[in-house]
């Protein structure tokens, strides 16, 4: 780490020794402060007192240590299937065959769920698709099962 002060209200500041050079803001008076190399800090105990820069010329810099700055774990992970997806899916499918309206409404409550995460967060999660793939098949298993129950039914009920 780079140990050095800012210019402008003397608050002790610290940045990672890739930083040097570059520029960063202090916490204190948010005036940016030039980053000074690590070498010209004598035994590394108090950093030089180093010029503020205008705000025009830091911001470009600016900009660039941000872009350093950002958890690597965080960009560059890959965009994983969002849960409820697949879940969702399976049911509608299982619906079609048992059950239609206990797992329709499953595939519909999951696939709601997932698509809707998956949308608020395109970056981070797929799967938006086969959400909507499962809500669409639970509808259908929920219709089917209900005209089913009509035709098996219908007749005893219009009776009582
Ligand atoms: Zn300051």
């Amino acid at each position: 780490m780079i140990r050095y002060r800012c210019p402008n209200c003397k608050a002790d500041m610290e940045s990672p020794d890739s930083l040097a050079g570059w520029f960063e803001k202090c916490p204190v008076c948010g005036y940016k402060v030039k980053v000074p190399q690590p070498k010209s800090i004598p035994d590394g105990l108090e950093g030089e007192l180093i010029e503020a820069v205008p705000e025009k010329e830091a911001i470009k810099q600016e900009q660039i240590i941000h872009v350093y700055s950002t958890p690597t774990n965080e960009s560059n992970a890959l965009p994983k299937k969002v849960s409820g997806a697949t879940l969702s899916l399976v049911c509608g499918i299982v619906g079609l065959f048992f059950f239609g309206i206990l797992f329709g409404l499953l595939a519909v409550v999951f696939g709601i769920m997932a698509y809707s995460t998956a949308s608020k967060y395109p970056k981070k999660y797929t799967g938006k698709e086969e959400a909507l793939a499962g809500v669409i098949l639970g509808f259908i298993d929920i219709a089917a099962w209900i005209l089913i129950m009509a035709w098996l039914f219908g007749d005893k009920i219009s009776l009582v």
